[in-house]
């Protein structure tokens, strides 16, 4: 066979490889137009097409002149499949003791009632309270830290104690009040010691916060802390990185401050943290 050929050749094994797995997986789309009996638009043999997928979980939009971080991205199609098994029961186990139905509900209380004796990981059999979040149900806006830690672990409600009043003042400075907005957890039940969220404690709560989401239709999060931000956008980038740049989840606006705790414990911080709030405000009222 001469050299000539060759691009011919390698367009016609690309062409047998692509119908093979169209008739794998019983879809069509896997192939070009000629392979589908079809042809360009222009009449010419189409040029081999690779199969769009629909992707990207989490997007990243950048301040100009600010690194982007490097984040994950994750097939739309794998996660609503996965989704659509817990909500069909064929993974559940019975004694997460989670009831069946908990992704149907269609308010923020159904959903809490029937997640709340909650033990598909092992923070459900050391947890005091489960702590499901709180506030206004309609709100534009959502504040995310990663999990419970003692005074919440008590009281069953996120952000309370010395952090929490800390967190309503800072809310007050930018003319917001508690009861507007609303403010939950990652993770639902608090780690021991509060160290931080394990991988598998994230993948097992992370579908009650995606519920959550979906039913309060957020607008935008405020995600507190560096360890909420890495966990909730799947990435490693510092505290700096995130505070100063514009994230998606779940087709959701995300910025990132200070942990209320955090600026307890070092002050400085707080100027920032101002800066921080100042800018979420500013967006808040664009939205
Ligand atoms: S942390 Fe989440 S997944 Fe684990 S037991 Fe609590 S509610 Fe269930």
């Amino acid at each position: 066979m001469g050299n000539e050929n060759q691009p011919e050749k390698i367009l016609k094994d690309v062409e047998l490889f692509l119908r093979q797995q169209a008739e794998l997986f019983g879809d069509e789309t896997f192939l070009p137009a000629a392979a589908k009996g079809g042809e360009s638009d222009d009449g010419t043999a189409p040029a081999v097409q690779t199969p769009q997928l629909q992707s990207d979980e989490i997007k990243v939009e950048s301040h100009p002149g600010k690194s982007e971080p490097k984040l994950k991205q994750k097939s739309k199609t794998i996660r609503v499949a996965e989704d659509r098994e817990l909500f069909e029961g064929k993974v559940l186990n019975p004694q997460w003791m989670i009831d069946p139905h908990w992704y149907e509900s269609d308010s923020l209380a159904t959903l809490d009632s029937r997640i709340s004796g909650c033990k598909k990981c092992q923070l459900g059999t050391t947890r005091k309270n489960f702590v499901f979040g709180v506030g206004n149900p309609n709100s534009k806006l959502v504040l995310i830290g990663e999990a419970p830690g003692a005074d919440e672990d008590e009281q069953g409600e996120p952000f309370v104690g010395r952090a929490g009043q800390l967190l309503n003042k800072i809310l007050a400075a930018v003319q917001l009040r508690r009861e507007d907005v609303y403010i939950c957890n990652i993770l639902k039940c608090r780690p021991p010691n509060n160290r931080d969220p394990l991988p598998a404690e994230v993948e097992a709560c992370e579908p009650f916060l995606k519920k959550q989401l979906e039913i309060i239709k957020p607008k935008l999060i405020l995600c507190l802390g560096r360890i909420a931000g890495q966990t909730l956008l799947k990435t490693n980038v510092t505290l700096t990185d995130l505070r100063n740049n514009i994230y998606l989840y779940e087709g959701i606006k995300v910025m990132v401050t200070f942990h209320p705790a955090a600026l307890l414990r070092n002050p400085n911080w707080k100027r920032p943290a101002w800066e921080d709030v100042q800018k979420m405000r500013k967006l808040y009222d664009e939205l």
